[in-house]
Order: structure tokens, then sequence, then C-alpha cells
């Protein structure tokens, strides 16, 4: 066994009593009851030893004198003021997105609005009218019907919509897939993996890059139950590619007997071609005649995290009384924060919806409102304006791009800058690309203007 240094042997002599940190935390966090302190006390104390012992531990440094204390800080007391600072949050924090990925999966997918949440008791599940017990789906039933001319139902997350849909109509019998869109999703939701885990059994047919409806034909067999389709949402096949229409693909379901079944993952309603977004909208998937369609409703909707089902009035009923739709059903805020936005979109107020803003606006206002930022700029800062592209992103087909015009700042060091920025309050996120730091105001909100320009002041006057 090697034996301890001095410096560690004298720094571990110099941990504090349990006491001595408590008194300490006591000082500092009043706030904080005293059973919760005194075990981060003594966890703090043990990870300091282990720290030391194993040779881990930071060099010692003395925390800012101005903070009042009765012992010298030590590294118990940074540890055990990281533990609680983490406890008291706040960690989910708003974020200035200026990547321009207006749909971007690490902050959260699409920004929610001002929404009006409702406190105390709801009628969640009580029917005002006749006075007795009444459905959670009501809220949103009639909007989603009237927005999809389809029944729909809503559930946590389209990951769960896909698990639900492939349970309920095809556990114990065949589901024919193309091999071109067995894709992952993210975060290991893998299509084969959940249709193990539905109880189906993949039937795949074609090849990655090509198949045919005769591939589909040749495929089925007595135990077929669905035929599904797959949006390859995140990647992008070129070259020597082909699949059938999904109208051929119905054609052949019905001569069949068997139904079909599109995850559309995006869940654009709203036509967006007019500003170059080109993702399939679940209105054309019904006309096409699939037989249930499913998406996520913090995607191109808009919305909040959920998964919207809709289809045959006979099968979205099924799938609504599979045993498992309670363990995915939508919680009361959800469905407020989805009743929100189903009802901006059916009455077209798009803007009410920040991403749908975001995606349809001009890029005459994004250059507006880059040019008076950039005109408020410190002028130690060099920036300057050039055409670029923002994303819509998250699980919409990944060349999604959009005009835009981005604020570059120059003559900094970019990655340093971007840390600045990114620790910030608020936390600003930037983009790097080429060596040069980059803001598209696609994703800022006006409101948040003012932050953002305080935040690049910063950038200077440290
Ligand atoms: C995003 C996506 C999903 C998963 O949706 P969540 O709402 O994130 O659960 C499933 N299928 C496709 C095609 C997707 O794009």
């Amino acid at each position: 066994m090697s034996t301890i240094s001095t410096d560690i042997s004298a720094r571990l002599r110099e941990l504090p009593s349990v006491d001595a940190l408590l008194q300490q935390l006591g000082e500092r966090y009043p706030q904080v009851p005293h059973a919760l302190r005194r075990d981060i006390a003594r966890q703090a104390i043990a990870d300091a030893r282990q720290q030391l012992l194993s040779g881990t531990a930071p060099a010692a440094q003395p925390l800012p004198s101005s903070r009042p204390s009765s012992l010298p800080s030590s590294l118990p007391l940074t540890l055990a003021e990281q533990e609680l600072q983490s406890l008291l949050g706040p960690s989910l924090r708003p974020v200035i997105n200026a990547t321009g990925v207006v749909l971007h999966t690490n902050l959260g997918r699409a920004p929610l609005g001002d929404l009006p949440l409702l406190p105390g008791y709801t009628n969640l599940e009580y029917d005002l009218a006749a006075g007795h017990r009444g459905k959670r789906d009501a809220h949103l039933a009639p909007l989603l019907r009237a927005l999809l001319q389809a029944p729909a139902i809503a559930v946590n997350n389209n990951a769960a919509a896909v698990y639900l849909v492939l349970h309920e109509l095809a556990a114990g019998g065949e589901v024919l897939i193309s091999r071109g869109e067995l894709i992952e999703i993210g975060d290991g939701f893998r299509i084969p993996e959940i249709m193990k885990r539905a109880g189906v059994t993949l039937v795949e047919v074609g090849t990655t890059n090509r198949t045919r409806l005769e591939d589909y034909e040749a495929a089925i067999t007595p135990q077929t139950r669905l035929i599904l389709r797959v949006h390859p949402s995140n990647f992008h096949l070129s070259g020597f590619t082909g699949r059938p229409t999904l109208a051929d693909l119905v054609g052949l379901g019905r001569s069949r007997g068997i139904p079909v079944y599109e995850d559309v993952g995006s869940g654009c309603l709203v036509d967006l071609r007019p500003f170059g977004i080109h993702e399939p909208l679940v209105q054309d998937s019904l006309r096409a005649g699939a037989a249930v369609v499913s998406f996520s409703g913090d995607k191109l909707l808009g919305g909040c995290q959920a998964g919207l089902i809709c289809g045959d009035a006979a099968l979205v009923q099924r799938i609504r009384r599979n045993m498992m739709y309670r363990a995915f059903r939508l919680d009361k805020l959800v469905t407020q924060a989805l009743e929100h936005c189903l009802r901006a979109l059916l009455l077209e107020q798009y803007d009410q919806l920040p991403a749908l803003r975001m995606l349809r606006t001009p890029v005459a206002t994004l250059q507006a409102r880059a040019e008076a930022l950039l005109a408020q700029l410190p002028s130690p800062l060099k920036a300057r304006l050039l055409p670029g592209q923002s994303l819509a992103g998250g699980g919409s087909t990944p060349d999604q791009a959009l005009p835009t015009v981005l604020l570059v700042l120059a003559g900094l060091d970019p990655t340093a800058a971007e840390r600045q920025l990114r620790l910030g309050q608020p936390p600003v996120l930037a983009r790097i690309q080429d060596g040069e730091l980059l803001l598209d105001l696609r994703t800022v909100l006006p409101a948040e203007e003012p932050a953002l320009l305080a935040a690049l002041q910063g950038l200077v006057s440290t």
C-alpha cells in the first residue's frame, strides 16, 4: 500500500465535523430543513474523504472571502453547496435558442406559448351538463375531429401511440414494413424493438433502398394483421430509391382486408410548403385511405408532448379500449396545453403557436430584426449579417431548411464565447460554424431580444 502524502493526510485531518459543517450550512441555507442539511453534510464529508483518498479531490481552493463563514471553506462545504444548489433549483430553466433549429429536441421541441394553466379542480372527467362522470377525451375529441375530419384520441407521446396501435391491431400476428423504414427515432426507440414489445412479428419487405408493391403483396399471409408505413423522419435516402405510394398500399390492403397504419412522426396539420417545409400532411394520409395515422404533438403540430392517433372510427375505438391506454393517457396539464394548441390550429391563429410563428416568419422580418440588433451591439464586437439557413429540426426530414439571416460574431474566440453565452443568465445557445459564432433570430422570441443583447454586451465587458 502506498503511503498517503503529507498534504493529503493534512487535508484529511482538517475535514470538519458533521456539526461544524451543519452550522455553516445553517448560516447559508436557513430555509433548508435541518434533517436534509444533516444528510447532505454527512454525505459531503464522506465524499470529500473518498475523493482525497482516491486522489480525485481538486486542489485546495478557498471560497470567496465575502461569504459569511465561521469556519474556513473546505472541500466538504463545496460539495454540500453543489448538492444543495441542485436541489434548490430551478433545474429546468428558460433558455434563449439562437441556434435556428425550431424543433430542437434538446430544448423541448416546440416552444410553449402563453398557456393559461388552470389551478384547482377542473371538469377533467366530469360531465357538467349531465351531472355525472364524463370522459377526459371529451375535451379534445371535437377539436381533433374538426381539424382532421376523423375521430382521434391522444396519448402521452407518439412512441406510446405506435406501441398502442401495434399492440391493439396486430398483437400475435404479422406486420409488414419496408426494410427502408426500420428506423431508430432517437434515444434507442427503434421500430423493430417496439414491434417486438408490442407482441407483433415483424415481416421485412423489399430492400433498404427500394421496396415495390409486389414485395408487400408477396409477404402477405393469413397471419398478416397490418401494413405499417413509417415516415423516415430523421434521415434522407437519395439515389436509386423508391417505395409505393400510400394510396397504392391502401389499395393492396383493401383488396386483402388488411388495414394500413402510417406513423407520420412530425404531425404537420398546416401546409407549410409556401414557407419551404415539405412534410407530409396528416390530412393527406387520411385522404389516401390510411386506416390509422399517428403523430407527435410537439413537432410540427406546435403543441406539447403528446401522441395523436386518428383514422377509422371502429379501429380508433378499439385502440381507445386497449388496456394499456390508461397507462399512456394525458394528464390534465397536457390536456390543457393540447386543447389550446388544437384550438389555435382550428381557428388558424398560427401565430399563437411559437413554433409555427417561427417557421412562418418571412426572411425580411428576420433581416430587419437582425439589423436592429446589429446596430445596438457594443462597438468592440465585430459582427456582420450573413444569409443562411434555419432548420425545422426535431423529427422532420433533416434537409428541411428555411432561408434566414445570421448574425455572425467575429473577432472573438468562438468556443469561449459560446461557453460564456451558454453559462449566462439566461443561457443563450448559439451555433459554431466554420470557426465563427452564429446567431439565428428565427428561434429567438422578440421578447427575448433585450436579454440576448445584454448577453452579447457581456461578451466584451468581461
Ligand atoms: C418523432 C417520431 C416518433 C416518436 O414520437 P415522440 O412523440 O417523440 O414519442 C415516432 N415515429 C416517428 C416517425 C417520429 O418521427
